[in-house]
């Protein structure tokens, strides 16, 4: 993709199980596919919101993609450097260039240090000036009181500490920052501040963001293109404007159609759901979601769709798919596997 400054090849994530100690003794080990043939490319400059259900292996992309996850296959490259194997020691450019910024904002703080020491150390990897001046003007430029140097994060409101942790992540000046549900734990009230300050932040010094998100309004109201994971894959990527408006996979209606909006016009349609969520352990053989969709049809429960080209976007989904082209669409989704 033209100036893509992050793509994603092929990149497969696997966890196994050992279970119970008899299991283990019987040698009984089951994988999970977090993430599975995923294809993703982000230009600088944009914002991609990454949307699904919990555990759909979205959270594990976004640490793959920053490199706090391995992953078994595939590639991970940053502005033209594949830094899927790099070891740590060699990463240190890219940690001033990529940040992540999770999403439970005390936590990520270490409450024994004061706010001024944890930014003069994130500083410190940047090189340069790391004194008191500088850390406040970086709480300066996430809106907070630049007297805060001298708190501890228990001093701060839930708000207030996503703030010095997005002032931590623009320390080393990246490009790039994935965004892991980064207003989940705050207040509705508090929410629509961080969301504009993303944005202030993004267009004030360049950044490209991976958002990470359960919520489908913060994604439409911050995100450029949207992803929608299910089970591990990506099922449709496309501008959200477009996939809003119509969504093209039977799983992204299902999701915009649980959805509280407001305009009668844009509101979806309430699309029923059989059944629950597939074990990860044992994904359901054709398309993964063909137990719950319904739209289900006659190729669906025997040919796996691949992500294809549809319009202005890409879909997983035979309803797409034309019936001559199902067979090589499953022979590539089968050499994936
Ligand atoms: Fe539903 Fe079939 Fe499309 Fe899967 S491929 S989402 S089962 S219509």
């Amino acid at each position: 993709m033209r100036d893509a400054l992050v793509e994603l090849a092929g990149v497969r994530k696997t966890y196994l199980d050992h279970g119970s100690f008899a299991a283990r003794m019987m040698g009984l080990t089951r994988a999970v596919h977090a993430v599975a043939d995923v294809d993703l490319a982000i230009r600088r400059g944009e914002t991609v919101g990454l949307v699904g259900e919990s555990g759909c292996g979205k959270s594990t992309l976004a640490r793959a993609l920053v490199r706090l996850e391995s992953v078994d296959e595939g590639d991970i490259v940053f502005d033209g450097h594949n830094i899927t194997n790099v070891a740590e020691r060699k990463l240190g450019w890219f940690r001033k260039r990529a940040q992540i910024v999770f999403q439970d904002p005390q936590s990520a703080l270490n409450r024994s240090l004061k706010i001024e020491t944890m930014l003069a150390r994130a500083l410190a990897l940047r090189g340069g000036d790391r004194g008191r001046d500088r850390c406040a003007e970086l709480l300066r430029t996430v809106g907070l009181d630049p007297g805060f140097v001298d708190r501890y994060p228990h001093e701060l409101s839930g708000g207030q500490r996503q703030r010095v942790n997005i002032a931590r992540a623009l320390a080393v000046e990246p490009e790039f920052i994935v965004l892991d549900e980064p207003v989940s734990a705050l207040d509705v009230s508090i929410q629509a501040q961080v969301l504009n300050l993303l944005q202030d932040l993004q267009e004030q010094f360049g950044l490209t963001y991976l958002f990470v998100s359960h919520d489908l309004n913060v994604v439409r109201y911050l995100c450029d293109r949207v992803a929608v994971m299910y089970l591990g894959r990506i099922v449709e990527l496309g501008p959200v404007e477009d996939v809003y408006a119509a969504p093209a996979h039977p799983y992204t209606e299902l999701l915009l159609s649980a959805v509280a909006e407001p305009d009668p016009a844009l509101r979806h349609e309430a699309i029923q759901v059989r059944g629950e969520v597939p074990s990860p352990f044992a994904p359901p053989p054709g398309c993964p979601f063909h137990p719950r969709c319904p739209r289900v049809f006659g190729p669906c429960s025997e040919m796996r769709p691949h992500l294809a080209a549809f319009g202005t976007r890409d879909v997983a989904c035979h309803l797409h798919t034309p019936p001559a082209d199902r067979a090589t669409n499953q022979e590539k989704a089968s050499s994936c596997d």
